[in-house]
């Protein structure tokens, strides 16, 4: 396919407004959690503006600080609060699939991150805008990381990119999906692959740089059942692990994604 749709500008208005009403589940709280996500907007865009200038990078994780907002006591707008609200309507606006893989998300928070679809590092002048936010599954989100898809040179520049800059690269609140990526997906009583066929140059560059781990992944685990349940234990423990056991969990995943890339080579 060489030729596909961006959303409209009135579709990602509709987004943005869909968000607005939809950012607390009370409606007192609304202006104040969008007020929230302005106030941390700004400062990223502070923080941008100190790198430009050549100043070090500050130590803190703007994403962090806005999760341990809760400075207004008992006000009901808290960062921990705006983030899962944002994280609900994400979810739902993506008809609960992961905005790269497209597989059903589980209901566990861990296992839907907040994706940055321009990396906060080094895009950190977008680390609140909300096109760029969407939600990832685990695998996606994992083997994504901080890779960066789109031409560095723009890290430099203040202003979102828009829908047309993204000439090579998927992007889940411009492109639609269907367009740009064909999958095929085999479930059976012990087995759950997915397959995928980019159909433009942004699909098959998605395919090649995630979806293809994905798929590898897959296929390593619908073949050893054994391993499947003792990650899917892991993961449905993770959010109670801290300190060195959180550590290992990382560099096994770690460890995991290099098999099933040399899978795939
Ligand atoms: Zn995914």
């Amino acid at each position: 396919m060489t030729h596909f749709n961006f959303k409209s500008p009135a579709e990602i208005a509709a987004f943005e407004a869909r968000y607005s009403d939809e950012c607390h589940a009370v409606k007192k709280h609304k202006p104040g959690t969008l007020r929230l996500l302005k106030e941390f907007a700004g400062r990223a865009a502070t923080e941008f503006d100190s790198r430009q200038a050549g100043n070090p990078e500050s130590p803190n994780d703007l994403w962090v600080d806005l999760y341990e907002h809760n400075k207004i006591k008992n006000s009901g707008v808290t960062g921990k609060l705006l983030r899962k609200h944002l994280r609900d309507f994400l979810e739902a606006e993506q008809d609960r699939k992961c905005c790269y893989c497209q597989r059903p998300l589980v209901n566990i928070s861990h296992a839907k991150p907040i994706e940055h679809i321009l990396p906060r590092q080094p895009f950190v002048q977008h680390s609140f805008h909300l096109w760029n936010l969407a939600v990832a599954c685990f695998d996606c989100n994992h083997a994504k990381s901080n890779d960066c898809w789109v031409d560095p040179a723009l890290a430099s520049v203040a202003a979102y990119p828009k829908p047309q800059d993204f000439v090579d690269s998927y992007h889940p609140r411009f492109h639609v999906y269907d367009e740009h990526v064909k999958f095929v997906r085999v479930q059976t009583n012990t087995v759950n692959i997915s397959l995928y066929i980019g159909r433009t140059l942004q699909g098959k560059n998605l395919c090649k740089s995630l979806l293809k781990k994905v798929s590898a992944k897959d296929i390593l685990l619908s073949s050893n059942l054994l391993l499947k349940e003792s990650i899917q234990k892991l993961h449905d423990n993770m959010p109670s692990l801290d300190g060195r056991a959180a550590i290992a969990v990382d560099e096994f995943n770690e460890a995991l994604a290099g098999i099933t890339l040399k899978l795939i080579r």
